[in-house]
């Protein structure tokens, strides 16, 4: 797939970078790009070897030249050196000729002789000598002294004066002069030999003398004798290397062994072979170094075309990791470049795309309009920052709304050659918008149809951010500066019940910090409007009142009797008193303290009777709870007075435990007295209704931290433990004429005196009611007397 929107280009560039990474890189190297880089080490070496091959031959030419003029120059020399000697030898017979004839007198030989010796440097000595050797003229006269002290001298200068045969002698050294020879002519006259002319010749001066300056500077030419030793040389100072070519042949006369030797001086390079080499040895670095920067350069190359395939493959990869569709324009609107997001958006192979021009095939023809202009923007570069919308159509006629964005496409000339388009699939935004719309629509509606207020808050400006519409129906209250003005809705944290005096509504508010999208906390504040649900509590008390109400005159109807005997009592003892005054008046035997007793008795009954009477309304009157101090034994006897009907009618024995008689209650006697006379009258009525026998109540009072407990126990049968909350839900009852408001009420009530009712089962069959009611602050605390006091309630 990704060559199918690759242009021609990145194609090639791909192969490239393949073809020079395997050059380069490649394992193992191809044979062909090893020996590329092998063949210009190769020729240089090969140059090289050739040059080097060229000189040798060339030297060793030229030395083979050398040799054969050093032996033709030899050869000349040896002959002019002959011929030299040959004209001494001729100088010294033309002396012996003139003394044969007798031509030559001692004077005549002196002055001959000095003229020859001024003549040849090389002459060291003339000299006449007898047969033996002696010599009769010797100019200069010093000279014969040499040829006399040695025989190997002397005797061949012997033999030629006696023998008469020209003679040369063998080297020897000269005073003064270095080597030297002798030549000796013999006089001879007829068959007798007068004697012989001897000529001593300096070996160095005949070299000074008879080597040509063409020869000296080429050769060295010397003088050497049968032992090695070199007697003389020309030049002297010269020093020939010791493998210069040299040749050497006989020197006779003077003979003896003596030879001459020539070697050539300049054995060194000539200039143009040092040229040569030099260049060759130039041209040679050069050409290392050349191939070195080549090789180098190449390398270099290498790597950056190694980077730049690199380069290109990342670019492609991220070009066809992109999810944006890229396409790029020459500046007259063909397609030049296409990625591969951008195939498959308008679904088209980049073939089909790659130099096509406006209109583009994927151009809807609804939109045609709008795509035109759209590229005409960008081919005139006025594309706006935030893009065009543009929708595009693919082959199979289904249709994307895409975003375009363009820049100018510059070459690395900085060339304006076109224009690059990114095309952005809008579609799924559009779809993820349209449901963040729908969903924020429905969370609006759920908010809209909530009954509670709910608004959100800046926690700092109390700037309103949201609310619903039960809220702006509710509060709508907001200032210029948007900050709520509803009074509740500000501040810390709360919970509670807020009274709305505008709107007349109670609201349950509750407040708390919430984070929200764009600070870390705001204030949501929900308000649920209660106002219904406390009025109906409030009928509800009203309607508990009510039942309260007919509850006790219900009670009231059943303790009419007792209160009926109750009253009985003081009108009856009233009556006595009276009666008994009557009597006693009648009789005159009434003292006046007698009768101010009796009244004081009647006095008190009445008082007692009257107390009665206004128990009973109080406990009838329907009055709203009154607290006060009350005694807790005083709150038991009157309890104990108004069962005292239900008791005696069942025979019920009364057992009293005084522990907290004298702690104080902060409560409303009257209602816990209702209380109490539930509890009994309902223990009363079990232990009859189970036929108790015998049945006994329990009324006991104690305290214990900060609490009093009023404890109502009877041995009646006692209650199931999952019948226990029932008890106190209202209308439960198991009495065929009961109400079941009873223990109901009672709760309630203890309930608002901060306490609790419970029921346990009584140890020993039966059931205890507790009364626990926190203690007054003035409560004395003391408790009553220890021993319980047992009494019979028993009336006729
Ligand atoms: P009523 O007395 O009109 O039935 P109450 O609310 O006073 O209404 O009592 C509810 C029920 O609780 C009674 O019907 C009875 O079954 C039960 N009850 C109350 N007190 C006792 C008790 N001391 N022993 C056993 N059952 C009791």
């Amino acid at each position: 797939m990704s060559h199918t929107h690759q242009g021609k280009p990145q194609a090639a560039l791909a192969a490239i970078g393949r073809k020079v990474e395997d050059m380069a890189y490649g394992t193992p190297p191809p044979r062909l790009a090893r020996w590329l880089w092998a063949m210009p080490n190769l020729a240089l070496i090969c140059f090289l070897a050739v040059g080097v091959a060229f000189l040798l031959f060339v030297r060793h030419h030229e030395h083979q030249r050398q040799y054969d003029t050093l032996v033709d120059d030899l050869l000349w020399q040896e002959q002019t050196l002959a011929a030299q000697l040959d004209a001494r030898q001729t100088l010294l017979q033309t002396l012996a000729n003139d003394q044969t004839r007798g031509e030559l007198d001692e004077a005549g030989f002196y002055r001959r002789a000095a003229i020859f010796l001024a003549a040849d440097t090389e002459l060291l000595s003339l000299a006449y000598v007898n047969e033996y050797g002696e010599a009769v003229w010797s100019y200069p006269a010093e000279a014969a002294e040499p040829l006399q002290l040695q025989a190997a001298v002397i005797e061949p200068i012997q033999r030629a004066a006696r023998i008469g045969i020209p003679a040369s002698t063998p080297t020897f050294d000269y005073p003064g002069a270095g080597a030297a020879f002798a030549l000796a002519h013999p006089a001879v006259r007829g068959n007798q030999t007068l004697g012989a002319f001897v000529a001593v010749i300096s070996v160095k001066g005949l070299l000074r003398q008879h080597v040509p300056w063409w020869i000296a500077k080429r050769y060295q030419i010397s003088v050497v004798d049968l032992e090695g030793r070199t007697l003389a040389a020309r030049p002297e100072q010269a020093a020939p290397e010791a493998d210069a070519p040299v040749q050497a042949m006989l020197f006779d006369p003077p003979g003896y062994g003596l030879r001459l030797q020539g070697q050539l001086l300049q054995t060194g390079w000539p200039w143009w072979q040092q040229v040569l080499y030099g260049l060759l040895g130039a041209l040679s670095v050069v050409m290392l170094w050349s191939l070195w920067v080549l090789k180098r350069h190449m390398r270099e190359r290498l790597n950056a075309e190694r980077a730049l395939v690199r380069e290109a493959n990342l670019r492609q990869a991220m070009e066809d990791s992109l999810t944006a569709g890229v396409l790029a324009l020459d500046r007259s609107g063909c397609t030049l470049h296409v990625n591969r997001a951008f195939c498959q958006m308008v679904g088209l192979e980049a073939a089909a795309l790659l130099g096509s021009q406006p209109p583009f095939a994927y151009w809807p023809p609804e939109s045609h309009d709008q795509c035109a202009q759209a590229f005409t923007a960008v081919l005139r570069g006025e594309c706006p920052a935030q893009g065009m919308a543009l929708r595009v159509m693919r082959p199979d006629g289904s249709r994307l709304d895409l975003r375009l964005f363009a820049s100018a496409l510059i070459d690395a000339d900085g060339q304006h050659t076109g224009w690059v388009a990114s095309f952005a699939d809008v579609s799924e935004l559009q779809r993820e918008r349209e449901a963040l719309q729908g969903s924020h629509e429905r969370f609006v509606a759920v908010l809209d149809g909530l009954d509670a207020s709910v608004a959100v808050t800046d926690c700092d400006s109390g700037e309103l951010l949201m609310s619903n519409r039960a809220f702006r129906e509710a509060f709508d209250q907001i200032d210029q500066t948007g900050a709520l003005c509803v009074l509740p809705l500000r501040g810390e944290a709360a919970e509670g019940e807020w009274f709305d005096a505008i709107t007349g509504r109670w609201y349950q508010h509750h407040r708390r910090a919430v984070p929200w999208v764009d600070r870390p906390a705001v204030w949501l504040d929900i308000a649920t409007d209660v106002t219904e649900r406390k009025l109906a509590a409030d009928r509800e008390r009203q309607q508990t009142d009510k039942l309260q109400q007919t509850a006790r005159l219900i009670a009231l109807g059943e303790i009419a009797s007792s209160l009926a005997h109750e009253l009985n009592q003081p009108l009856a003892a009233i009556s006595s008193y009276c009666t008994a005054c009557r009597n006693l008046t009648a009789s005159g035997q009434l003292s006046p303290a007698e009768l101010d007793d009796a009244l004081g008795k009647i006095v008190e009954q009445s008082r007692r009777a009257s107390a009665i009477v206004r128990g009973i309304r109080e406990f009838v009157r329907k009055r709203e709870p009154q607290r006060s101090p009350c005694r807790v034994g005083d709150l038991v006897d009157t309890v104990l007075l108004l069962l005292s009907a239900p008791l005696n009618r069942h025979f019920v024995r009364v057992v009293r435990e005084r522990d907290a008689d004298e702690a104080i209650l902060s409560a409303d006697p009257v209602l816990l007295e209702q209380v109490l006379f539930n509890l009994g009258k309902n223990a009363i009525e079990a232990m009859a209704q189970a036929g108790t026998d015998p049945a006994e109540l329990s009324l006991q009072s104690r305290i214990r931290d900060g609490w009093v407990d009023l404890i109502v126990a009877d041995r009646g049968p006692g209650i199931a433990p999952d019948e226990v909350e029932k008890l106190f839900l209202a209308f439960y009852t198991t009495k065929e004429e009961g109400m079941g408001m009873g223990l109901n009420i009672c709760r309630t009530i203890v309930e608002n005196h901060d306490g609790r009712l419970t029921v346990l089962p009584r140890p020993g069959g039966g059931s205890r009611f507790v009364v626990s009611l926190p203690l007054s602050p003035q409560a004395s605390g003391e408790a009553g007397s220890d021993t319980p006091e047992i009494s019979l309630v028993h009336r006729a």
